[in-house]
């Protein structure tokens, strides 16, 4: 009997497994004529500075399937990330996000910067300064406008190759901050040797403030880190308005998260910025 129940388990093991190994299949193939076919789309949220004034955004990917529906970036990039297709995702969202850059300023609305995520795999590819360069000319829009979202895993994969391409980008003029920070495993001086004008502390860490852990010394230890090496910082997340005052406390220099407002539309953001 136990023999029995015992291969009825493999069975339904390797079946669940199949069933698994097919959708994510699926998916791939699906990614694969996503660009073509028209399907992604860039939401836009915005960053507010203490006085409560857009002074950034940050572009999120959206992915319109026409059978699945909507599918959000936790689904998948890291599929994305794992086939190579993040490169060419990659291209596209830059191209996009600087297409409505200069859509928007064309539109006579104030000039604030736009935030690009930019994938570890992206990040090592030789021609991403090339594309940089060639999208900020033909947008026309300033480099300081532009900012590349990295992680920390970026800076610690090749530290020659890595400082060499931030120091040609920070040269062009374009910015970069650290996406989720506090979450790798950088090392503090390192961190000072990369061209970052901007720290964004992770989520969990503001999710948590308030409550009988520490991370409030840790978003304090983060804005004084940031302070003392002359960068920016802005915490992602902020649901509440007691997390918000906490942080504003404690000097943090923006916000971005739903209790400012969710990620929204091309145009939903314009008429925000009209709105002043
Ligand atoms: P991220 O770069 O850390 O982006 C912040 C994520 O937090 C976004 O999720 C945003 O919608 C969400 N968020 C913002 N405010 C709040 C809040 O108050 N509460 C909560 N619970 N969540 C909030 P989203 O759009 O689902 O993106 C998830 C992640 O996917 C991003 O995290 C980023 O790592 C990645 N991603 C998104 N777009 C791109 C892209 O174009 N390229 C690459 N390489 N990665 C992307
Ligand atoms: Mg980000
Ligand atoms: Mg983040
Ligand atoms: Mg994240």
């Amino acid at each position: 009997r136990s023999k029995a129940s015992g291969r009825n388990q493999f069975q339904f093991f390797t079946a669940d497994m199949n069933a698994h190994a097919l959708e994510r299949l699926a998916l791939e193939n699906d990614l694969h004529r996503a660009i073509e076919r028209g399907e992604f789309r860039l939401v836009f949220q915005p960053q507010f500075d203490g006085s409560g004034d857009i002074v950034g955004t940050e572009a999120l990917l959206r992915w319109q399937h026409p059978q699945r529906g909507l599918v959000m970036p936790a689904q998948f990039i890291p599929v994305a990330e794992e086939t190579g297709l993040i490169v060419p995702i990659g291209a596209w969202v830059l191209e996009r996000a600087c297409q409505q850059t200069r859509a928007w300023r064309e539109a006579g609305l104030k000039k604030i910067t736009v935030s690009v995520n930019i994938s570890a795999l992206q990040f090592s590819q030789k021609n991403l300064l090339d594309l940089i360069r060639r999208l900020l000319a033909v947008s026309h829009i300033e480099p300081g406008t532009l900012e590349l979202e990295l992680t920390e895993s970026v800076l610690m994969h090749d530290h020659v190759a890595t400082s060499g391409l931030m120091s040609e980008l920070k040269e062009m003029g374009v910015r970069m901050s650290i996406d989720d920070f506090g979450t790798g495993y950088s090392s503090l001086s390192y961190l000072r040797s990369f061209p970052i004008s901007k720290l964004k502390i992770d989520q969990s860490f503001v999710r948590d403030l308030g409550g009988d852990g520490d991370a409030g010394a840790i978003t304090g230890a983060i804005i004084g880190l940031a302070k003392n090496l002359n960068m920016r910082v802005i915490a992602e997340g902020v649901e509440t308005a007691q997390q918000a005052s906490f942080l504003q406390g404690q000097c943090c220099d923006e916000f971005q998260g739903h209790f400012f407002s969710k990620p929204v539309s091309a145009e939903k953001l314009a008429e925000l910025l009209r709105a002043g």
